[in-house]
């Protein structure tokens, strides 16, 4: 009852709020790029799974649904120096570069301007020691935090702006875990002249909470080859992917439900920003679902991926066929 009433909270919040929707940005014909539609869903609620995504139209197969920018975004450790620092774009190979980090590189003038507040607060600090922890025990939502921490700061985001994200439930165990992260992310703040008050949010339960979300929502993000052309006439799930390049969490695309066998898809062709198209056609009212795993895998092996990276026995027509 409680958490229902939380639901409806936000779904109002998330019809209401410009901050949400500036998350991401709808759908363009080509024709006319300069009026765009609105994307042809809903957030709604259903009972036993909170918020879901519904077609308000319908929808055909190979439709781009909306598109999407993150709220938060970081290159992986090993794309560091060979995409852009905001979007994740890759740098043309006369762009990359091998000197060691803190040198970072934006693709574009937007882009080095849009991280403009954010990486003046970031470029304050030694990153050395937090870092080197990271690569060392093969963290990644550690340095989106560290991004969040960064733009929270800067003043470009609350601190509360991922809460209405569901997040995973942490064993103790998990907590206590994140102790040394979240002491070394603080202390490196606190060796810069970032005032008291401005990092008075930088708490063990934000810290916690932020990444108990970023567990569950975060996104690695692939960046597909081929042409964007060729990706929407493709119906297949799987595109071709190349290495991940990152990770991102976004707004909208986080309502998506799960399922083995889904009627929509994320995907990414030169940066960061996310497109949701169409597997098949889509029926108006018809919940919209993707997978959040690799739908190749097993039966038990979703399973098992599912129940232990989202905390979900999936139950979805394709698992309850022992698919
Ligand atoms: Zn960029
Ligand atoms: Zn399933």
């Amino acid at each position: 009852m409680s958490s229902l009433f939380r639901y409806s909270r936000w779904v109002s919040q998330f019809e209401k709020s410009p901050l949400i929707l500036t998350f991401f940005s709808t759908a363009t014909t080509e024709s006319q790029p300069s009026r765009p539609l609105p994307p042809p869903i809903r957030v709604g609620l259903t009972e036993y799974v909170g918020r879901s995504v519904f077609a308000t139209r319908r929808i055909g197969t190979g439709e781009l649904i909306h598109t999407a920018k993150p709220i938060v975004a970081h290159p992986s450790f090993s794309s560091l120096h060979n995409v852009c620092y905001f979007c994740l774009k890759k740098l043309p190979d006369d762009k990359s570069h091998s000197e060691a980090y803190p040198t970072v590189v934006f693709c574009s003038e937007h882009c080095k301007d849009q991280s403009k507040n954010f990486y003046e607060v970031e470029k304050k600090a030694d990153w050395s020691r937090f870092d080197e922890y990271c690569r060392m025990q093969g963290l990644k939502y550690p340095l989106l935090v560290k991004r969040f921490a960064s733009q929270v700061i800067s003043g470009v985001v609350s601190a509360d702006s991922l809460d209405i994200l569901q997040p995973a439930t942490l064993t103790s165990e998990m907590v206590s875990l994140m102790e040394k992260e979240f002491c070394l992310l603080r202390s490196t703040f606190q060796e810069t002249d970032v005032k008291g008050e401005q990092m008075a949010f930088l708490t063990k339960e934000w810290y916690t909470g932020v990444l108990a979300r970023m567990r569950i929502n975060a996104f690695r993000v692939e960046l597909a080859g081929g042409s964007y052309e060729d990706l929407l006439s493709s119906a297949a799930a799987s595109v071709e992917a190349e290495v991940a390049v990152g990770n991102a969490v976004y707004m909208l695309p986080s309502f998506y439900n799960h399922d083995c066998d889904p009627n929509a898809h994320i995907l990414w062709v030169e940066n960061a920003d996310a497109r949701i198209k169409a597997l098949r056609d889509i029926e108006t009212g018809e919940e919209l679902r993707i997978c959040y795993i690799d739908a190749s895998m097993n039966h038990k092996a979703r399973q098992t991926i599912l129940y232990e990276g989202f905390g979900f026995l999936c139950n979805c027509p394709r698992c309850l066929s022992n698919d």
